[in-house]
């Protein structure tokens, strides 16, 4: 019988989860997700966590969790680095301990270090000891790494062509890109704008009021990297560094009539990133800004209130004129 491997839905699974999950299936075992956010998530999450950590940990918790009883292994990498010379989160490089400390009698968890920062060689043996949990054939690993490759660039491409992977899942009847006027860009980490119930559906609110969205994963991430080098400071955070690279992207586009920053309260390269692309956006850019920190309890009716007034200021100020007041 087929191993069955657990992916919970949260934190690096928005950015990754089509290569790890066309790797183990193309190893013969059984993927397994976790079910998509909700409020029993969320709940078990808060409930299994330190109170001090940001949300997006939480629901992690809450989706290893949900994995917990139906499946022989949880994928739960120390993810360190995924671009050379810089870092993830202090938060991801401690993920697998910090789960296995607050959830008993868990199956076993696939912890291996990712880690771009040491040689191509090392990032192969990295991969064989992800495959060696289900084979020890280098070459069935091999070949289904460079499978997992095409699998997660074809991803990658689609969001840039404009999907939104919401849950992980691309569903595209919503667009009405041809009928929008307005054009707002959706920033914060992935797992914060792709996660519907944790983002309050951010994106379908939006499309709801026919307005196109763009988010950092659709800009093309050379023109980022570029923006992102002109920084007076390198900036070793990849999210950090992704974010403001794209903010002074959108800064300088003139394509876009808004930004909506999703943030995550006790996140603390959120508290430092969105300042600077307030910063960048609204106070240089002359740009439309809106901030909304949400935590487990922020109440929905406040952000659409919120969101609604910003909406209705974009749209008077693009009927108007353009010399408005960009607070928001
Ligand atoms: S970057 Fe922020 S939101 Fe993401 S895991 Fe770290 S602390 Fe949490």
């Amino acid at each position: 019988m087929a191993c069955k491997i657990g992916i919970p839905r949260g934190l690096w699974f928005y950015d990754y989860y089509p290569l790890w999950k066309t790797f183990y299936e193309e190893l013969g075992a059984e993927v397994i997700l976790s079910n998509p956010t909700n409020k029993k998530t969320l709940d078990a999450g808060v409930k299994n966590t330190v109170d001090e950590a940001c949300l997006p940990v939480k629901i992690f918790h809450g989706h290893v969790l949900d994995l917990k009883d139906k499946v022989d292994f949880i994928f739960l990498p120390k993810l360190m680095s995924a671009y050379e010379k810089e870092y993830i989160c202090p938060k991801f490089c401690g993920l697998p301990e910090m789960v296995t400390h607050s959830i008993k009698d868990l199956p076993p968890i696939i912890d291996t270090e990712i880690n771009f920062n040491h040689s191509r060689r090392n990032l192969m043996k990295t991969v064989y000891s992800f495959g060696n949990y289900v084979t020890q054939n280098p070459i069935a690993i091999k070949r289904a790494y460079s499978k997992a490759l095409d699998a997660y660039h074809d991803y990658k491409e689609k969001i840039k062509g404009g999907s939104y992977p919401i849950n992980g899942e691309f569903n595209d009847h919503d667009l009405n890109r041809e009928k929008a006027s307005i054009t707002i860009a959706v920033m914060g980490h992935s797992y914060n704008i792709y996660d519907q119930y944790g983002s309050m559906s951010l994106i379908d609110k939006l499309h709801e009021h026919r307005i196109k969205v763009i988010t950092p994963e659709m800009m093309d991430y050379r023109r980022v990297n570029e923006y992102a080098e002109s920084l007076e400071k390198k900036m070793f955070w990849s999210y950090g560094r992704k974010l403001l690279g794209t903010a002074m992207y959108f800064a300088d586009a003139k394509n876009i009539d808004g930004i909506v920053y999703l943030s995550s309260f006790g996140c603390g390269i959120d508290s430092i990133i969105e300042e600077l692309v307030e910063r960048k956006t609204r106070k240089e850019g002359k740009m439309p800004f809106l901030l909304v920190t949400v935590d487990e309890h922020t109440g929905e009716a406040g952000v659409n209130t919120r969101l609604e007034a910003f909406i209705d200021m974009i749209e008077w100020r693009k009927k108007n004129e353009t010399n408005l007041s960009t607070h928001g």
